[in-house]
């Protein structure tokens, strides 16, 4: 992560535990090869190997995982934390948890730019109750991402040739929660 997220994190992760939610980063900064080792694994293995329509087969990747080259996690400003399945957020304690980023992660720079998806949100990622976004520096890049990155420059890849038809940057790379916008 960049300096100025991962000390924004640590204040964040030392809030929490004083209020009793034990916060942990599974995954942080990734770059072109490993989320192309994601992707490909993905690609390659059952369900989505069945599919045969390249831009289905990419669409069935993309409800979670972003094409490499156009993550946030490429940006050294974005976390998963605790669990990469929904679910855990909805009790107990996992609920504790998202209930305590929703109300405080906001005061450490922190937003989910996968958010619920519907009116507000009507296309990209589904929803991921375990990314956080460090503000701060991240809405600079998605103004970045959104003048500069073109469908056309995501490329090196299986499958890297359906993120025109799918319009990958506007529907996905730019289809974020808008409080993560302003
Ligand atoms: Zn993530």
């Amino acid at each position: 992560l960049r300096k100025e997220a991962y000390t924004a994190v640590k204040k964040m992760f030392t809030a929490a535990e004083k209020d009793g939610v034990k916060l942990k980063i599974l995954s942080a900064t990734r770059n072109f090869t490993y989320q192309k080792r994601i992707w490909l694994a993905k690609w390659l293995s059952a369900p989505n190997n069945k599919i045969k329509d390249t831009s289905k087969r990419a669409e069935a990747i993309l409800e979670y995982s972003a094409m490499p080259g156009s993550s946030r996690h490429h940006w050294g400003t974005d976390i998963d934390l605790n669990s990469l399945n929904g679910g855990d957020f909805e009790s107990g304690v996992g609920l504790k948890i998202y209930t305590w980023l929703s109300e405080n992660a906001s005061t450490y720079g922190f937003c989910q730019p996968y958010s619920k998806k519907g009116k507000t949100r009507p296309t990209g990622y589904n929803e991921e109750k375990w990314h956080w976004s460090y503000l701060p520096i991240a809405q600079k890049l998605t103004e970045v991402a959104r003048k500069k990155l073109k469908n056309e420059m995501i490329t090196g890849f299986l499958g890297a040739e359906a993120a025109v038809k799918l319009d990958v940057v506007n529907n996905y790379v730019l289809g974020i929660n808008k409080d993560c916008v302003k």
